[in-house]
């Protein structure tokens, strides 16, 4: 029989590092385990609302967020935005936005394996602490990171998947690749993009 959501909840935490989010937040802001330490701002550990059902895993900050410490807050998060608000979405009260390393990899390169490794601990508190029902995973970096598979993000974007927590799980485009790929044709990326967002809110309501 599969367990209740909040015994596996439980039982996930004991394998954790800090015993509350704030305590996973306080060790982040003065982390120094990977090399990523050297050349940052700030330590961006998430923006949001730490009840939400719904976060939203990105990649890594990038020269706007290491300036202001908040994740998705340059161009790319600002579509995030956008995309949110079309489907009545509210960034600040409904989603909790963090990314897979807390610090900004030079030239907004992707981060190694070794960094990724190095900041686990952290996204899986926020996992766990958070709890949320849904999370969408942005980009084929959180994708690797979270889920472990070397699928394409094209081929898998839109589905929901189990995650060990009890949550779903979606991968998404990254908006960074939508600022890129900026047709709205039918078929595009952009649209494809709509097309999940719709389906998460449906999620979202049969929550409520
Ligand atoms: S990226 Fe993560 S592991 Fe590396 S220094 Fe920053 S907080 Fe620590």
């Amino acid at each position: 029989m599969p367990k209740p959501a909040k015994e596996k909840i439980q039982e996930i935490s004991n394998k954790l590092l800090y015993g509350s989010l704030d305590e996973a937040m306080n060790s982040a802001l003065t982390c120094r385990q990977c090399q990523l330490c050297e050349g940052r701002n700030s330590v961006v550990f998430a923006d949001g609302n730490p009840n939400a059902k719904l976060m939203i895993i990105g990649e890594g900050p990038g020269q706007q967020e290491d300036e202001q410490g908040l994740p998705f807050v340059g161009r790319a998060g600002q579509l995030l935005d956008k995309i949110l608000a079309s489907a009545n979405i509210d960034r600040k009260s409904e989603t909790y936005i963090c990314n897979v390393v807390k610090c900004r990899p030079p030239g907004n390169r992707v981060p190694s394996l070794e960094e990724m490794e190095a900041c686990r601990s952290y996204i899986e508190a926020q996992i766990a602490y958070v709890n949320p029902k849904l999370i969408l995973l942005a980009g084929a970096t959180a994708l690797g990171a979270i889920l472990k598979t070397k699928e394409p993000i094209s081929r898998i974007r839109g589905k929901w998947f189990d995650y060990k927590t009890g949550a779903k799980i979606m991968p998404i485009f990254h908006p960074s690749y939508l600022l890129r790929n900026d047709s709205k044709q039918v078929g595009s990326p952009k649209w494809h993009m709509w097309q999940d967002i719709k389906e998460v809110k449906k999620a979202l309501e049969s929550l409520q």
